[in-house]
C-alpha cells in the first residue's frame, strides 16, 4: 500500500452517501471488479483494490485516483488466510476502519463433473468459497469496529439455478448465497450493524470465460468467439451480455443505506436468466 491519500473528500457530495467510508474489493483489477471500484470511489468511497494481479491491480487504482477519487492497491491471494490477516492489518494501520467488503474474486471453469479433477474443484472452492468465508470472517471483527458496515458477496446466476455443464462452480456460487444469508443472521441477532447480502450476476464480457481451461473449446464448438459470445448473450432473455456497470450499481446500492433494512437478501442481475 504506497499511494498517499487525502482523507478529505468532503466535498463529493453522493446520493448514495458513502463518502469517505472505507471499501475493500476483492479482485478488483479486472471485470467487474473494476467496474464497482470505479463506481464507488466516484460515489465518494475510499477504494482498496485487492487482487493477486499486482500490475493490472496498480494500473485500475492510479487510473481511479486520476479520475473517479480515491483510489490504492494491497496484493491478495484470497485463498490464503495470511494474506487476508495481512490485508486487515494494513488496513487498520492505515485507515483505522473498514466500512464496506466487497468479496468478489473468483474463477470459473466448465466441464462435466466426472472429468473435473479433485485438483481443480478444490482450487474453485478455495478461490470462490474459502475466499468470500476468510474475508468475511475477518471483515467482521474490524468493521465492529468501525460501528458496522457492510459485506456483498459476488455470487452468480449460476449460485441460484444448476447447469449441466458447470457444477464445480454452482457448488461454489450456491455455497456462496447461503453462506451470506448465515452470517446475515449472525450478524442482525449479534447486532453489530452489519448487513450482508449477494449478487448474482448472468453472463458479463469480462477475462473471466477466456481464463478459463473449457473456452477455447467451447469457442472451436460454436465456429469463432463473436459466435462464442453471441451463444453465451442468447442464452439470457434480454438477448445481451451485461456491462460490469450493470453489476456495480446494485452493489452500490446493497453497499449503502439506501439498502438498510436489507440483509441476508439476494439482487439477481441476469437479463431474465432465472426467471425462464
Ligand atoms: P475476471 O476474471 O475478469 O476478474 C476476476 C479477478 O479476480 C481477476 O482480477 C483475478 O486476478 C482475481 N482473482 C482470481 N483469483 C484470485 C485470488 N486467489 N485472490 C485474489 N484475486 C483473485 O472475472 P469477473 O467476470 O470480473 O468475475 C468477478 C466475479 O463475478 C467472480 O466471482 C465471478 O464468479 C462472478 N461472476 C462473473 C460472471 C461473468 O459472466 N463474468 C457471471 C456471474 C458471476
Amino acid at each position: 500500500m504506497s499511494t498517499n491519500i487525502n482523507l478529505d473528500h468532503s466535498k463529493h457530495s453522493s446520493t448514495f452517501n458513502i463518502t469517505n467510508r472505507v471499501a475493500l474489493i476483492t479482485g478488483a483489477s479486472s471485470g467487474i471488479g473494476k467496474g464497482i471500484a470505479k463506481l464507488l470511489a466516484r460515489e465518494g468511497a475510499i477504494v482498496i483494490i485487492a487482487d493477486i494481479d499486482e500490475a493490472q491491480g496498480k494500473e485500475v487504482a492510479s487510473k481511479i485516483a486520476a479520475k473517479e477519487g480515491i483510489a490504492d492497491f494491497i496484493k491478495l491471494d484470497v485463498a490464503d488466510e495470511a494474506s487476508w490477516i495481512n490485508t486487515y492489518e494494513s488496513i487498520a494501520d492505515r485507515y483505522q476502519s473498514l466500512n464496506i467488503l466487497v468479496n468478489n474474486a473468483g474463477i470459473a471453469f466448465g466441464g462435466s463433473v466426472t472429468e473435473v479433477s479433485l485438483e481443480d474443484w478444490r482450487r474453485l472452492m478455495a478461490v470462490n468459497l474459502d475466499g468470500v468465508f476468510l474475508g468475511t470472517k475477518y471483515a467482521i471483527p474490524l468493521m465492529q469496529k468501525s460501528g458496522g458496515g457492510s459485506i456483498v458477496n459476488v455470487s452468480s446466476a449460476s449460485g441460484i439455478v444448476g447447469s449441466p455443464t458447470a457444477a464445480a462452480y454452482c457448488a461454489s456460487k450456491g455455497g456462496v448465497r447461503l453462506f451470506t444469508k448465515a452470517v446475515a443472521l449472525e450478524c442482525a441477532y449479534a447486532k453489530n450493524n452489519i448487513r450482508v447480502n449477494s449478487v448474482h450476476p448472468g453472463p458479463v464480457a469480462t477475462p473471466m470465460f477466456e481464463r478459463g481451461p473449457t473456452w477455447g473449446d467451447f469457442v472451436k464448438q460454436m465456429g469463432g468467439i463473436e459466435e462464442a459470445w453471441k451463444k453465451i448473450a442468447e442464452s439470457t432473455p434480454l438477448n445481451r451480455l451485461a456491462e460490469p456497470e450493470e453489476i456495480a450499481n446494485a452493489v452500490l446500492f446493497l453497499a449503502s443505506d439506501l439498502s438498510s433494512y436489507i440483509t441476508g437478501s439476494e439482487i439477481i442481475i441476469d437479463g431474465g436468466f432465472t426467471a425462464q
